[in-house]
């Protein structure tokens, strides 16, 4: 079974919610394989202790070295956490890395409720459910999409809002 290949990205501001992302799905992640922008990857590496291919800082061409990836095919989802309040030298590379995300259909989490979601995909283990199988012409990522089921959804109540608590992890999408 391929091994999921999942970049991660965050600009400065977005760092530490990042970081305690990656902490919390620790051990969903190790089973992927990451790829990070410079500076994110170099704090995930030493604050994680996971396994993180760097590239460049995302302001030196790190943002557009994952988008060749993503058109290459070798990178299957993009959580790239950017700052909606502050504007960075890079836009334009910000901008062409989430058109290109975009174009080739990978699943792309711009914050945290989404790359849970996104997450929450990889662990459901059962191919005979009914559900929608996604399956990437170019990359051959393949996925089953599908609404989490009643039983084994837990809802917590936090500061007000409902949270959705998915079954706990048990092996990787065995679609792949
Ligand atoms: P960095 O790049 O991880 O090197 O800070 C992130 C970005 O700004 O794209």
């Amino acid at each position: 079974m391929q091994k999921q290949r999942i970049a991660l990205v965050a600009h400065d501001n977005l760092k530490p919610i990042l970081l305690s992302w990656v902490k919390e799905n620790r051990q969903v992640l190790a089973g992927c394989e990451l790829f990070a922008t410079g500076t994110t990857g170099k704090l995930l590496q030493e604050h994680t202790g996971l396994d993180v291919i760097c590239l460049l800082s995302g302001p030196y061409g790190g943002d557009q070295q994952i988008g060749a990836k993503i058109s290459e095919g070798t990178i299957d989802i993009l959580i790239f956490f950017w700052d909606p309040l502050s504007p960075v030298p890079h836009d334009a590379d910000v901008k062409a890395l989430l058109r290109m995300a975009t174009l080739m259909n990978i699943p792309v989490a711009n914050n945290q409720s989404t790359a849970d979601c996104v997450l929450a995909m990889l662990q459901l283990d059962k191919p005979s459910h009914s559900g929608v199988l996604y399956q990437h012409p170019a990359t051959h990522y393949s996925a089953r999409f599908m609404l989490p089921q009643p039983a084994k959804t837990k809802y917590a109540q936090t500061e007000g809002k409902v949270k959705y608590k998915f079954s706990p992890a048990r092996s990787v999408n065995p679609a792949h």
